[in-house]
């Protein structure tokens, strides 16, 4: 089995070692003895999204978010099929507002893949935190670290979870992220996937699902123990700031 990884324009959306979760992913397949590749795409590459199991959409800056605006002009067709075809996708930050319709900013507006019925807009203030969340989608917390400017509204979509402390998508609706099919768009940096394994393993399972069948994407548990620790770190360092902590978090390892 062999799964190929899309990073799209590293050299652009890169914030706060956002390819920490490419590195992460990759490890936690090869410990399964499942092979693992990494195409990194420049902003002029051709991209086959055909080859491609997983794609990562880092964080980054306005400027450089609106310098790939244009370039997504050019692939958001293809990129939209591979999605309806189920395919993965882990936006963050930037990357997640990108795949809305737009990102209004002070400067302009920023245009998207219009992926996600999605969009956002950018307010006076930056939301800095560090953040974690609950998700239906795992017994684990969320943990990560947000900064933006941007506010995003996620219309009917689901979620990718509730904000036990920090300020998630607009600060205000009390939740965090998005899930659409296949993809999740998250604020949360950190990098995301090292200390949440259980939202690598989604990602890692979806993949090799839609590629090798639902047998094969069955993963061998991993021990996980300095993962566990450093997403419980977080939560332990916080949990006394939330109101009714207890009642909020369902069940931490
Ligand atoms: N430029 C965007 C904002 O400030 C995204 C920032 C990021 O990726 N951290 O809202």
């Amino acid at each position: 089995m062999k799964i190929t990884i899309g990073h799209l324009f590293p050299d652009l959306l890169n914030l706060y070692g956002d390819r920490g979760n490419i590195q992460c992913m990759v490890q936690r397949l090869r410990w399964r003895g499942i092979e693992a590749e990494v195409k990194a795409f420049g902003i002029d590459d051709r991209i086959d999204f055909s080859v491609l199991d997983i794609v990562l959409l880092g964080g980054g800056s306005d400027r450089e978010q609106m310098i790939v605006c244009n370039r997504l002009k050019e692939i958001k067709d293809s990129f939209k099929a591979y999605v309806e075809n189920g395919g993965v996708v882990i936006a963050i930050c930037g990357g997640y507002q990108l795949l809305g319709k737009y990102y209004e900013t002070d400067n302009g507006r920023i245009e998207g893949l219009d992926i996600v019925d999605i969009y956002t807009v950018q307010e006076k203030g930056r939301l800095i935190n560090n953040i974690f969340l609950q998700s239906d989608l795992f017994e684990m917390p969320i943990v990560g670290f947000e900064n933006h400017g941007g506010r995003t509204h996620i219309n009917n979509n689901k979620p990718l979870g509730k904000v036990i402390y920090g300020k998630g998508n607009d600060g205000k609706s009390g939740y965090e992220g998005v899930v659409y099919k296949n993809v999740i768009g998250t604020y949360l940096h950190g990098p995301l996937l090292p200390k949440n394994p259980q939202l690598c393993d989604y990602l890692l399972s979806r993949a090799i699902e839609r590629r090798y069948g639902a047998e094969a994407s069955k993963l061998t548990p991993l021990p996980d123990k300095e993962e566990n620790e450093a997403n419980k770190y977080i939560v332990d360092r916080y949990s006394d700031k939330v109101e009714n902590f207890k009642e909020k978090i369902r069940k931490l390892i």
